[in-house]
């Protein structure tokens, strides 16, 4: 696999950061995921915003304009012959000697980028179906910066995994923020899409702004609110959304089957929307 580092397209194992990086020592870093769909980038103008915003957040420059992102993002694509799958990005406040306090701002950033092929439209999981658990969530209060300080639902995952779930969501103050890596929905009785409206207790997903969009674009009703496990148990159908889940049905919570415990129809309507409406845009 060739990587690129700072400016150079190299082969994974000459791939290397320094022990200095503050990425490594302070988690002071932000980080893209964007999915390939027919060698193509889906929705990277959105991530490309995304990552302006969160740099900006943090006080860090861009590390090269947009332009140059996409072309990094393309010969990547190009060198390790991706046709689906996805490209990560990484941006650290660079090398400096170890101190809490931010080095000058003349310090170059560390941009690192590689690629990673997996089948993304015919996903498995996706046609079976998630089974969540939820925990309690204790990340920091800045959720809505993409750091890549991502240790609390990295043990959240564990901690599904050793219950026999495939992933978690997250409850804070007794409703639902997000998942581990997703946003989180649900349909309620009465057919309405509810997922928790935007705020720094969730990330904007990139994937849930163009699945609203489509939900909408279906006629179909969309209210942005917090809502319970409880709720979320009662209601007619679950999913998840994110850059390479795409649409995720969810099938249980807590052990408790929502709707029929099946994959509903509103969540599999919305992910061949999506799809389809990604294989058109994808640049
Ligand atoms: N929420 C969290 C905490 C995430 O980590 C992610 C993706 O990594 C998402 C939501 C979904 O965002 P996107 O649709 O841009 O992938």
């Amino acid at each position: 696999r060739i990587v690129y580092v700072n400016g150079n397209y190299v082969p994974e194992p000459d791939a290397k950061i320094s022990v200095f990086d503050r990425g490594f020592l302070f988690a002071d870093g932000v980080y893209e995921v964007t999915s390939v769909i027919d060698g193509k980038l889906v929705d990277f103008a959105g991530h490309a915003a995304r990552l302006r915003r969160s740099l900006a957040e943090l006080k860090m420059e861009m590390p090269c304009s947009q332009e140059e992102l996409l072309s990094i993002h393309r010969e990547l694509i190009v060198r390790n012959e991706v046709t689906e799958g996805l490209v990560y990005l990484q941006v650290t406040r660079g090398v400096a000697d170890r101190d809490f306090v931010f080095p000058s701002a003349a310090t170059p950033p560390t941009l690192i980028l590689f690629t990673q092929s997996k089948a993304v439209v015919d996903n498995p999981l996706a046609d079976r179906g998630a089974r969540i658990v939820s925990i309690e969530d204790i990340r920091w209060g800045r959720r809505d910066i993409k750091t890549v300080q991502l240790l609390y639902p990295s043990m959240a995952k564990m901690i599904a995994r050793e219950k026999g779930a495939d992933d978690a969501w997250l409850v804070e103050d007794g409703v639902v923020t997000e998942g581990t890596s997703n946003n989180a929905y649900i349909v309620t009785q009465d057919g309405t899409i509810v997922t928790r409206d935007l705020s720094s207790h969730i990330l904007a997903g990139i994937t849930r702004a163009a699945v609203l969009k489509c939900a909408r674009d279906l006629q179909m009703k969309v209210e942005e609110r917090p809502f319970t496990i409880a709720e979320a148990q009662a209601a007619r159908e679950a999913f998840t959304t994110s850059a390479t889940g795409f649409v995720c049905p969810v099938i249980e919570i807590d052990g408790a089957a929502v709707g029929d415990g099946q994959p509903g129809p509103v969540a599999r309507r919305l992910r061949q929307a999506y799809v389809e409406e990604s294989r058109k845009s994808a640049i």
